[in-house]
Protein backbone atom coordinates (compact mmCIF):
# COMPACT_ATOMS: atom_id res chain seq x y z
CA UNK A 1 0.00 0.00 0.00
CA UNK A 2 1.08 3.50 -1.08
CA UNK A 3 2.15 5.80 1.95
CA UNK A 4 0.42 8.72 2.42
CA UNK A 5 1.80 11.85 1.60
CA UNK A 6 3.48 13.46 4.64
CA UNK A 7 2.26 17.08 4.66
CA UNK A 8 5.08 19.85 4.79
CA UNK A 9 5.29 21.92 8.23
CA UNK A 10 6.11 25.85 8.02
CA UNK A 11 6.44 26.40 12.20
CA UNK A 12 6.28 30.42 12.46
CA UNK A 13 7.25 31.09 16.50
CA UNK A 14 7.59 34.88 17.80
CA UNK A 15 9.33 35.51 21.30
CA UNK A 16 7.09 36.85 23.94
CA UNK A 17 4.05 37.74 21.58
CA UNK A 18 0.52 37.52 23.67
CA UNK A 19 -2.26 35.96 22.21
CA UNK A 20 -3.86 39.46 23.42
CA UNK A 21 -1.78 41.20 21.08
CA UNK A 22 -3.42 39.32 17.54
CA UNK A 23 -6.80 41.05 16.21
CA UNK A 24 -7.54 37.07 15.76
CA UNK A 25 -7.71 36.79 19.84
CA UNK A 26 -9.41 40.03 20.11
CA UNK A 27 -6.72 42.00 20.89
CA UNK A 28 -8.08 45.90 21.78
CA UNK A 29 -4.51 47.72 20.76
CA UNK A 30 -3.48 46.20 17.07
CA UNK A 31 -4.43 44.24 13.81
CA UNK A 32 -2.55 41.20 12.45
CA UNK A 33 -4.19 40.79 9.67
CA UNK A 34 -1.77 38.07 8.14
CA UNK A 35 -1.89 36.25 11.26
CA UNK A 36 -5.46 36.14 11.56
CA UNK A 37 -5.78 34.87 7.54
CA UNK A 38 -3.89 31.95 9.40
CA UNK A 39 -6.94 31.54 11.77
CA UNK A 40 -9.67 32.83 9.44
CA UNK A 41 -8.20 29.82 7.20
CA UNK A 42 -7.67 27.33 10.12
CA UNK A 43 -8.21 26.59 13.63
CA UNK A 44 -7.45 29.07 16.48
CA UNK A 45 -6.65 27.33 20.25
CA UNK A 46 -7.91 29.61 22.97
CA UNK A 47 -6.22 27.97 25.75
CA UNK A 48 -2.76 26.42 24.51
CA UNK A 49 -0.42 26.94 28.12
CA UNK A 50 2.97 26.55 28.18
CA UNK A 51 4.17 24.22 31.27
CA UNK A 52 6.94 27.09 32.28
CA UNK A 53 6.95 30.54 31.07
CA UNK A 54 9.77 31.55 29.96
CA UNK A 55 11.66 31.59 26.44
CA UNK A 56 15.03 28.65 27.03
CA UNK A 57 12.66 26.24 28.90
CA UNK A 58 9.70 26.59 26.52
CA UNK A 59 11.71 25.78 23.60
CA UNK A 60 13.09 23.17 25.03
CA UNK A 61 9.84 21.31 25.99
CA UNK A 62 8.91 22.10 22.22
CA UNK A 63 11.08 20.41 20.84
CA UNK A 64 11.61 17.57 23.08
CA UNK A 65 7.81 16.78 24.14
CA UNK A 66 9.08 17.00 27.65
CA UNK A 67 8.58 19.02 31.09
CA UNK A 68 11.78 21.14 32.06
CA UNK A 69 12.88 18.83 34.81
CA UNK A 70 13.25 15.63 32.09
CA UNK A 71 14.54 17.84 29.60
CA UNK A 72 17.13 19.67 32.24
CA UNK A 73 16.23 23.02 30.54
CA UNK A 74 15.22 24.55 33.50
CA UNK A 75 16.20 28.26 33.31
CA UNK A 76 17.15 31.02 31.30
CA UNK A 77 20.72 29.57 32.84
CA UNK A 78 20.67 25.90 31.33
CA UNK A 79 21.45 25.10 27.91
CA UNK A 80 19.87 22.11 26.17
CA UNK A 81 21.98 18.93 25.80
CA UNK A 82 21.81 18.41 21.92
CA UNK A 83 21.57 14.74 21.61
CA UNK A 84 18.03 14.49 23.43
CA UNK A 85 15.60 13.03 20.57
CA UNK A 86 13.51 16.25 19.38
CA UNK A 87 11.06 16.39 16.35
CA UNK A 88 13.32 17.80 14.39
CA UNK A 89 15.68 14.93 14.39
CA UNK A 90 12.96 12.33 14.55
CA UNK A 91 11.03 13.93 11.16
CA UNK A 92 14.79 14.68 8.96
CA UNK A 93 15.45 10.76 9.75
CA UNK A 94 12.02 10.01 7.91
CA UNK A 95 12.80 11.97 4.70
CA UNK A 96 12.18 15.34 5.54
CA UNK A 97 14.10 18.17 4.81
CA UNK A 98 14.64 20.04 8.04
CA UNK A 99 16.01 23.66 8.63
CA UNK A 100 15.72 26.33 11.97
CA UNK A 101 16.35 30.05 11.20
CA UNK A 102 16.70 32.68 13.60
CA UNK A 103 16.49 32.19 17.46
CA UNK A 104 17.61 29.60 18.74
CA UNK A 105 18.51 30.73 22.49
CA UNK A 106 18.99 27.16 23.22
CA UNK A 107 22.85 27.70 24.32
CA UNK A 108 25.85 27.64 21.85
CA UNK A 109 29.01 25.35 20.96
CA UNK A 110 29.13 21.88 20.15
CA UNK A 111 26.50 20.33 22.66
CA UNK A 112 24.36 22.90 22.71
CA UNK A 113 23.91 24.16 19.00
CA UNK A 114 21.34 23.24 16.59
CA UNK A 115 20.71 19.09 15.69
CA UNK A 116 18.90 17.78 13.26
CA UNK A 117 18.42 20.34 10.93
CA UNK A 118 19.97 19.86 7.16
CA UNK A 119 20.31 23.77 7.30
CA UNK A 120 20.47 26.43 9.96
CA UNK A 121 21.56 30.28 10.80
CA UNK A 122 20.70 31.23 14.33
CA UNK A 123 21.16 34.61 16.16
CA UNK A 124 23.75 34.04 19.29
CA UNK A 125 21.83 34.11 22.36
CA UNK A 126 19.26 36.61 22.43
CA UNK A 127 20.74 38.69 19.13
CA UNK A 128 20.03 41.78 17.74
CA UNK A 129 16.81 43.63 16.03
CA UNK A 130 19.48 45.75 13.50
CA UNK A 131 21.98 44.02 11.38
CA UNK A 132 22.22 41.18 13.05
CA UNK A 133 25.38 38.73 13.82
CA UNK A 134 24.04 34.90 13.07
CA UNK A 135 26.05 31.61 13.16
CA UNK A 136 25.03 29.87 10.03
CA UNK A 137 25.87 25.89 10.05
CA UNK A 138 28.68 26.88 12.80
CA UNK A 139 30.15 30.31 10.74
CA UNK A 140 29.12 33.54 11.94
CA UNK A 141 28.29 36.33 9.81
CA UNK A 142 26.75 40.00 10.55
CA UNK A 143 23.89 40.86 8.16
CA UNK A 144 22.72 43.94 7.37
CA UNK A 145 18.72 45.07 7.83
CA UNK A 146 16.64 43.71 10.28
CA UNK A 147 16.10 41.19 12.42
CA UNK A 148 12.56 39.62 11.23
CA UNK A 149 12.83 40.61 7.46
CA UNK A 150 16.28 38.93 7.32
CA UNK A 151 15.04 35.79 9.12
CA UNK A 152 12.20 36.05 6.65
CA UNK A 153 14.38 36.37 3.52
CA UNK A 154 16.38 33.42 4.90
CA UNK A 155 13.24 31.32 5.16
CA UNK A 156 11.88 32.25 1.42
CA UNK A 157 15.42 31.37 -0.18
CA UNK A 158 15.64 28.05 1.73
CA UNK A 159 12.20 26.86 0.51
CA UNK A 160 13.14 28.40 -2.81
CA UNK A 161 16.16 25.97 -2.97
CA UNK A 162 15.11 22.79 -0.96
CA UNK A 163 14.36 19.64 -2.72
CA UNK A 164 10.37 19.91 -3.79
CA UNK A 165 10.12 15.82 -4.06
CA UNK A 166 10.57 15.60 -0.75
CA UNK A 167 8.46 16.97 2.61
CA UNK A 168 9.92 19.88 4.54
CA UNK A 169 10.11 20.94 8.01
CA UNK A 170 11.02 24.39 8.73
CA UNK A 171 11.83 26.15 11.97
CA UNK A 172 10.91 30.13 11.56
CA UNK A 173 11.51 31.33 14.46
CA UNK A 174 11.43 35.35 15.42
CA UNK A 175 13.64 37.37 18.11
CA UNK A 176 10.62 40.14 17.66
CA UNK A 177 8.90 40.99 19.58
CA UNK A 178 11.53 40.32 22.49
CA UNK A 179 12.35 42.95 24.65
CA UNK A 180 14.15 45.83 24.19
CA UNK A 181 11.26 46.39 21.41
CA UNK A 182 13.21 47.95 19.01
CA UNK A 183 10.81 48.41 15.94
CA UNK A 184 12.01 48.07 11.63
CA UNK A 185 12.69 51.99 10.69
CA UNK A 186 9.26 51.70 8.15
CA UNK A 187 7.36 51.38 11.62
CA UNK A 188 8.60 53.72 13.87
CA UNK A 189 6.02 56.19 13.48
CA UNK A 190 3.17 53.52 13.79
CA UNK A 191 0.77 53.99 16.74
CA UNK A 192 2.68 57.29 16.82
CA UNK A 193 -0.42 59.54 16.95
CA UNK A 194 -3.01 57.45 18.95
CA UNK A 195 -3.08 56.31 22.74
CA UNK A 196 -3.18 53.32 23.26
CA UNK A 197 -5.78 52.03 25.48
CA UNK A 198 -4.13 50.30 29.13
CA UNK A 199 -5.66 46.66 29.76
CA UNK A 200 -8.37 46.34 32.82
CA UNK A 201 -5.63 45.39 35.74
CA UNK A 202 -3.00 48.32 34.62
CA UNK A 203 -3.66 49.85 38.12
CA UNK A 204 -3.64 46.78 40.29
CA UNK A 205 -2.68 47.29 43.63
CA UNK A 206 -1.84 43.37 44.09
CA UNK A 207 -3.93 43.36 47.04
CA UNK A 208 -5.86 39.88 47.82
CA UNK A 209 -2.92 37.75 46.45
CA UNK A 210 0.53 36.35 47.87
CA UNK A 211 3.15 38.68 48.36
CA UNK A 212 4.85 37.07 45.30
CA UNK A 213 2.73 39.56 42.66
CA UNK A 214 3.44 42.53 45.12
CA UNK A 215 7.43 41.93 44.56
CA UNK A 216 7.52 40.79 41.17
CA UNK A 217 10.16 43.51 39.72
CA UNK A 218 8.62 44.06 35.67
CA UNK A 219 6.39 46.96 36.85
CA UNK A 220 5.69 49.31 34.50
CA UNK A 221 6.11 52.11 36.16
CA UNK A 222 9.43 51.30 38.23
CA UNK A 223 11.49 48.41 36.05
CA UNK A 224 11.61 49.63 32.54
CA UNK A 225 14.92 51.14 32.03
CA UNK A 226 16.37 53.58 29.31
CA UNK A 227 17.34 51.23 26.95
CA UNK A 228 13.49 50.21 27.00
CA UNK A 229 12.09 53.17 27.11
CA UNK A 230 14.71 54.40 24.17
CA UNK A 231 13.76 58.49 25.67
CA UNK A 232 14.78 60.00 29.57
CA UNK A 233 11.73 60.45 30.56
CA UNK A 234 9.85 64.12 30.71
CA UNK A 235 10.52 66.14 33.93
CA UNK A 236 7.57 67.32 35.54
CA UNK A 237 5.36 64.73 34.90
CA UNK A 238 2.62 63.56 37.91
CA UNK A 239 3.57 59.61 38.74
CA UNK A 240 0.07 59.12 37.67
CA UNK A 241 1.31 60.57 34.05
CA UNK A 242 4.69 59.11 34.56
CA UNK A 243 3.24 55.48 34.12
CA UNK A 244 0.98 56.23 31.22
CA UNK A 245 3.93 57.78 29.46
CA UNK A 246 5.96 54.51 30.09
CA UNK A 247 3.09 52.47 29.19
CA UNK A 248 2.68 54.17 26.03
CA UNK A 249 6.49 53.95 25.04
CA UNK A 250 6.31 50.26 25.79
CA UNK A 251 3.65 49.08 24.02
CA UNK A 252 3.73 50.85 20.80
CA UNK A 253 7.70 49.63 20.26
CA UNK A 254 6.03 45.85 21.10
CA UNK A 255 3.25 46.11 18.83
CA UNK A 256 5.60 48.43 15.99
CA UNK A 257 7.80 44.94 16.46
CA UNK A 258 4.79 42.78 15.88
CA UNK A 259 3.97 44.64 12.53
CA UNK A 260 6.89 43.79 10.96
CA UNK A 261 6.20 40.23 11.96
CA UNK A 262 2.60 40.06 10.46
CA UNK A 263 4.52 41.29 7.05
CA UNK A 264 6.73 38.51 7.17
CA UNK A 265 4.30 35.98 7.96
CA UNK A 266 2.27 37.52 4.41
CA UNK A 267 5.34 36.85 2.52
CA UNK A 268 5.57 33.62 3.93
CA UNK A 269 1.91 32.77 3.48
CA UNK A 270 2.32 34.01 -0.08
CA UNK A 271 5.22 31.97 -1.12
CA UNK A 272 2.99 28.98 -0.12
CA UNK A 273 -0.32 30.45 -1.98
CA UNK A 274 2.09 30.78 -5.43
CA UNK A 275 4.05 27.58 -5.31
CA UNK A 276 1.13 25.33 -4.80
CA UNK A 277 1.82 24.61 -1.02
CA UNK A 278 -1.03 25.57 0.37
CA UNK A 279 -3.19 22.24 0.79
CA UNK A 280 -0.30 19.91 1.86
CA UNK A 281 1.51 22.33 4.22
CA UNK A 282 0.62 22.54 7.96
CA UNK A 283 1.38 26.38 9.06
CA UNK A 284 1.35 27.35 12.38
CA UNK A 285 1.98 30.15 14.33
CA UNK A 286 2.54 30.50 18.15
CA UNK A 287 4.68 32.31 20.36
CA UNK A 288 7.39 30.66 23.20
CA UNK A 289 4.94 32.05 25.90
CA UNK A 290 2.42 34.83 26.66
CA UNK A 291 3.49 38.51 28.14
CA UNK A 292 2.04 41.15 30.20
CA UNK A 293 0.54 43.93 28.25
CA UNK A 294 0.48 46.14 31.32
CA UNK A 295 -1.74 43.60 32.60
CA UNK A 296 -1.46 43.85 36.65
CA UNK A 297 1.28 46.73 35.33
CA UNK A 298 3.46 44.67 34.37
CA UNK A 299 5.17 43.29 31.19
CA UNK A 300 7.43 40.47 31.06
CA UNK A 301 6.70 36.94 31.55
CA UNK A 302 7.44 33.75 34.20
CA UNK A 303 3.97 34.16 36.17
CA UNK A 304 1.14 31.55 36.18
CA UNK A 305 -0.94 34.25 35.63
CA UNK A 306 -3.04 33.65 32.60
CA UNK A 307 -1.74 36.88 30.27
CA UNK A 308 1.86 34.82 30.30
CA UNK A 309 0.72 31.65 30.78
CA UNK A 310 -1.24 31.21 27.48
CA UNK A 311 0.10 30.78 24.17
CA UNK A 312 -1.05 32.35 20.81
CA UNK A 313 -1.45 28.86 18.56
CA UNK A 314 -3.29 29.12 14.98
CA UNK A 315 -2.79 26.03 12.72
CA UNK A 316 -4.11 26.13 9.30
CA UNK A 317 -3.91 22.52 7.47
CA UNK A 318 -6.68 22.58 4.53
CA UNK A 319 -6.56 18.76 4.62
CA UNK A 320 -7.95 18.37 7.81
CA UNK A 321 -8.56 21.76 9.79
CA UNK A 322 -11.85 23.61 9.06
CA UNK A 323 -11.65 26.78 8.47
CA UNK A 324 -12.11 29.23 11.13
CA UNK A 325 -12.78 27.00 13.43
CA UNK A 326 -11.54 27.52 17.53
CA UNK A 327 -10.72 25.32 19.67
CA UNK A 328 -11.24 25.12 23.89
CA UNK A 329 -9.36 22.11 25.24
CA UNK A 330 -6.57 22.37 26.86
CA UNK A 331 -3.60 21.84 24.53
CA UNK A 332 0.36 22.21 25.84
CA UNK A 333 3.72 23.33 24.36
CA UNK A 334 4.85 19.92 25.30
CA UNK A 335 1.98 18.57 22.53
CA UNK A 336 3.54 20.10 19.29
CA UNK A 337 6.49 17.44 18.66
CA UNK A 338 3.81 14.61 19.23
CA UNK A 339 1.41 16.58 16.64
CA UNK A 340 3.95 16.80 14.23
CA UNK A 341 4.95 13.66 14.47
CA UNK A 342 1.56 12.09 14.19
CA UNK A 343 0.71 13.86 11.03
CA UNK A 344 4.11 12.31 9.45
CA UNK A 345 3.23 9.17 10.48
CA UNK A 346 6.22 8.34 12.88
CA UNK A 347 5.39 7.05 16.19
CA UNK A 348 5.58 9.57 19.02
CA UNK A 349 8.88 8.01 21.32
CA UNK A 350 7.14 7.28 24.80
CA UNK A 351 9.61 9.14 26.38
CA UNK A 352 7.72 12.62 25.03
CA UNK A 353 5.44 13.70 27.63
CA UNK A 354 2.89 15.66 25.20
CA UNK A 355 0.29 14.04 23.55
CA UNK A 356 -1.00 14.37 19.44
CA UNK A 357 -3.87 17.11 19.18
CA UNK A 358 -4.45 15.96 15.48
CA UNK A 359 -8.02 14.86 16.98
CA UNK A 360 -8.69 18.25 18.53
CA UNK A 361 -7.45 19.49 14.81
CA UNK A 362 -9.95 17.09 13.09
CA UNK A 363 -12.94 18.28 15.35
CA UNK A 364 -12.70 15.25 17.86
CA UNK A 365 -12.61 15.45 21.56
CA UNK A 366 -10.86 12.02 22.34
CA UNK A 367 -13.16 11.02 25.70
CA UNK A 368 -9.43 10.80 27.90
CA UNK A 369 -8.53 14.32 27.04
CA UNK A 370 -6.65 16.19 29.67
CA UNK A 371 -8.84 18.82 31.58
CA UNK A 372 -5.84 20.05 33.79
CA UNK A 373 -2.13 20.27 33.65
CA UNK A 374 1.10 21.11 35.96
CA UNK A 375 3.27 23.91 35.46
CA UNK A 376 6.15 24.63 37.21
CA UNK A 377 8.57 28.58 36.77
CA UNK A 378 12.01 27.35 38.70
CA UNK A 379 14.22 30.70 38.55
CA UNK A 380 14.28 31.40 42.33
CA UNK A 381 16.48 34.04 43.38
CA UNK A 382 14.97 37.72 43.67
CA UNK A 383 17.29 39.19 40.54
CA UNK A 384 15.05 36.92 38.72
CA UNK A 385 12.21 39.36 38.58
CA UNK A 386 9.39 36.21 39.67
CA UNK A 387 9.13 33.88 42.97
CA UNK A 388 9.79 29.78 41.65
CA UNK A 389 6.46 28.44 41.71
CA UNK A 390 4.74 25.25 40.87
CA UNK A 391 0.68 24.42 40.41
CA UNK A 392 -1.84 23.57 38.08
CA UNK A 393 -4.77 25.06 35.70
CA UNK A 394 -8.04 22.89 35.36
CA UNK A 395 -10.65 24.07 32.99
CA UNK A 396 -11.91 26.40 36.32
CA UNK A 397 -9.34 26.79 38.85
CA UNK A 398 -5.70 27.35 39.07
CA UNK A 399 -3.72 26.34 42.50
CA UNK A 400 -0.20 28.03 42.82
CA UNK A 401 2.33 27.06 45.10
CA UNK A 402 5.07 29.63 45.41
CA UNK A 403 7.60 27.59 48.10
CA UNK A 404 10.02 30.15 48.48
CA UNK A 405 13.51 29.46 49.55
CA UNK A 406 12.04 25.39 50.64
CA UNK A 407 13.81 24.58 47.33
CA UNK A 408 17.02 26.97 46.88
CA UNK A 409 19.01 27.80 44.33
CA UNK A 410 22.68 26.09 45.16
CA UNK A 411 21.47 26.38 48.27
CA UNK A 412 20.80 29.85 48.56
CA UNK A 413 18.55 31.14 51.60
CA UNK A 414 15.92 34.19 51.35
CA UNK A 415 14.36 34.25 54.68
CA UNK A 416 11.80 36.59 53.51
CA UNK A 417 10.37 34.19 51.36
CA UNK A 418 7.74 32.13 52.84
CA UNK A 419 5.68 29.49 50.83
CA UNK A 420 2.54 30.44 49.73
CA UNK A 421 -0.47 29.49 48.18
CA UNK A 422 -3.16 30.92 45.48
CA UNK A 423 -6.24 29.79 44.22
CA UNK A 424 -8.18 31.39 41.55
CA UNK A 425 -11.61 30.89 40.60
CA UNK A 426 -11.72 31.57 36.68
CA UNK A 427 -15.21 31.40 36.27
CA UNK A 428 -15.51 34.66 38.87
CA UNK A 429 -12.49 35.79 38.68
CA UNK A 430 -10.98 36.04 35.25
CA UNK A 431 -8.04 38.45 35.46
CA UNK A 432 -7.05 36.85 38.96
CA UNK A 433 -7.14 39.90 41.48
CA UNK A 434 -8.47 37.78 44.70
CA UNK A 435 -6.99 34.21 45.43
CA UNK A 436 -9.74 32.18 47.50
CA UNK A 437 -7.08 30.42 48.90
CA UNK A 438 -8.13 30.67 52.24
CA UNK A 439 -11.66 31.28 51.97
CA UNK A 440 -13.46 27.95 53.95
CA UNK A 441 -16.27 28.08 50.72
CA UNK A 442 -13.52 26.52 48.72
CA UNK A 443 -11.67 24.31 51.28
CA UNK A 444 -12.93 21.07 49.52
CA UNK A 445 -11.77 22.30 45.76
CA UNK A 446 -8.20 22.99 47.75
CA UNK A 447 -8.56 19.38 48.87
CA UNK A 448 -9.27 18.04 45.54
CA UNK A 449 -6.81 20.36 43.74
CA UNK A 450 -3.88 19.35 45.54
CA UNK A 451 -4.59 15.98 44.99
CA UNK A 452 -4.53 16.50 41.21
CA UNK A 453 -1.21 18.75 41.30
CA UNK A 454 0.19 15.72 43.11
CA UNK A 455 -1.66 13.35 40.86
CA UNK A 456 -0.22 15.18 37.83
CA UNK A 457 3.35 16.14 39.05
CA UNK A 458 3.93 12.04 39.31
CA UNK A 459 2.86 11.73 36.05
CA UNK A 460 5.45 13.60 34.91
CA UNK A 461 7.49 12.56 37.12
CA UNK A 462 8.22 15.88 39.07
CA UNK A 463 9.03 15.57 42.58
CA UNK A 464 6.92 18.07 45.47
CA UNK A 465 9.10 20.10 47.40
CA UNK A 466 8.14 20.11 51.21
CA UNK A 467 4.54 21.78 51.45
CA UNK A 468 3.31 24.21 54.43
CA UNK A 469 -0.05 25.66 54.32
CA1 LIG B 1 10.18 34.26 25.19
Amino acid sequence: MRRRKQPNILYIMTDDHAAHAMSCYGSRINETVNLDRIASEGMRFDNCFCTNSICTPSRATILTGTWNHVNGVTTLATPMDNRLTTFPKLLREQGYQTAVIGKWHLGRGPAHQPTGFDYWNVLPGQGLYHDPIMIEQGEEKRFQGYVTDRITDFCLDWLEHRDPSRPFCLLCHHKAPHRPWQPAERHAALYEDIDIPAPETFDDDYSHRSRAAAEAKMRVDRDLNETDLKQPVPEGLSPEKERHWKYQRYIKDYLRCIAAVDESTGRLLNYLDRNGLYDDTIVVYTSDQGFFLGDHGWYDKRFMYEESLRMPFLVRYPREVVPGSVCRDIALNADFGPTFLDFAGIDVPGEMQGRSIRPLLQGRRPPDWRTSFYYRYWMHLSHHYVWAHYGIRTERYKLIYYYGEALGQKGAVDESKEPEWELFDLDLDPYELNSVYGDPRYAQTVRDLKDELHRLQAEVRDAPVAEIG
